[in-house]
């Protein structure tokens, strides 16, 4: 298969060649498809769809980043106002790298790809200025942005993630371990941006009545199955489709 064979369109397609990838590796062969066919607008059975939420197991160097980039900046362009896309991962170098990454994937679509970096050690005024003019993409490590998540009085915006459809949880197995101390800043990213309040004119419970759906979906990535992704797996029950690759 070819990356235009994969459903990419053609501008992304030209980008991999520049960018010297050949033919797409076996984890982007069978994730590209997958993303681009649940594509984050979710029918209001939602949590019936097996696609819900993505486990794939792949080691690093698999390609994975581009495995999830490509999908979101090719669905991206149809709506590319407000936050996106979040991707957490471990460390600032890997999500410097991540950055990089989708900017250079981004980079032939014809109007500029915008993606904040979120991390540690950073000017925080700034990092919330940035996030307040509503990125494609947010890449970030967990204890930061949960920090700009946070109403601690500081008179920053919090950020917008009514518009967030993806949230990638790369290296998943260290964010959800206990010992990486992740956990908590985690789960309020995730609390915050996957379940929305959304008016919903046609649902039965009546007219312009709020009701809580997600319209977001997860994709995990790691290179291990661990006791707390078997967990996940099991409490979200047919919502996770698991890729072994
Ligand atoms: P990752 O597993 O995402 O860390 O990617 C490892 C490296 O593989 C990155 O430097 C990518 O630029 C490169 N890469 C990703 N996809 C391909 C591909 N289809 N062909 C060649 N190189 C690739």
């Amino acid at each position: 298969a070819t990356f235009a064979d994969l459903g990419l369109c053609p501008p992304l397609v030209q980008t991999c060649r520049k960018l010297g990838f050949q033919k797409p590796t076996p984890v982007q062969r069978a994730i590209i498809p997958l993303i681009l066919n649940t594509n984050g607008t979710s029918s209001s059975s939602s949590s019936s769809s097996s696609n819900h939420h993505l486990l794939t197991l792949s080691a690093t160097g698999s390609g994975k980043t581009a495995a999830f980039a490509l999908p979101l900046l090719h669905l991206l362009s149809s709506d590319p106002y407000g936050i996106y896309a979040i991707v957490l991962t471990p460390t600032r170098e890997l999500a410097k790298q991540i950055q990089q990454q989708i900017m250079a994937l981004g980079s032939g679509s014809g109007w500029k790809i915008t993606c904040a970096l979120i991390i540690g050690g950073e000017d925080l005024t700034r990092q919330g200025l940035e996030l307040s003019r509503q990125p494609n993409f947010v890449v970030a490590t967990p204890g930061r942005l949960a920090e700009l998540c946070r109403d601690d009085g500081s008179g920053l915006y919090r950020p917008n993630f009514k518009k967030v459809r993806f949230v990638v949880l790369d290296e998943a197995d260290r964010l959800l371990s206990a010992k990486s101390g992740f956990e908590r800043d985690v789960a309020e990213v995730l609390l915050q941006s996957t379940t929305k309040m959304e008016r919903m004119a046609d649902h039965p419970v009546g007219e312009g009545r709020r009701v809580r759906r997600s319209v977001c979906r997860t994709l995990l990535f790691s290179a291990t199955m661990t006791r707390s992704l078997k967990s996940l797996e099991e409490m979200a029950g047919a919502g996770v489709g698991r890729l072994p690759l």
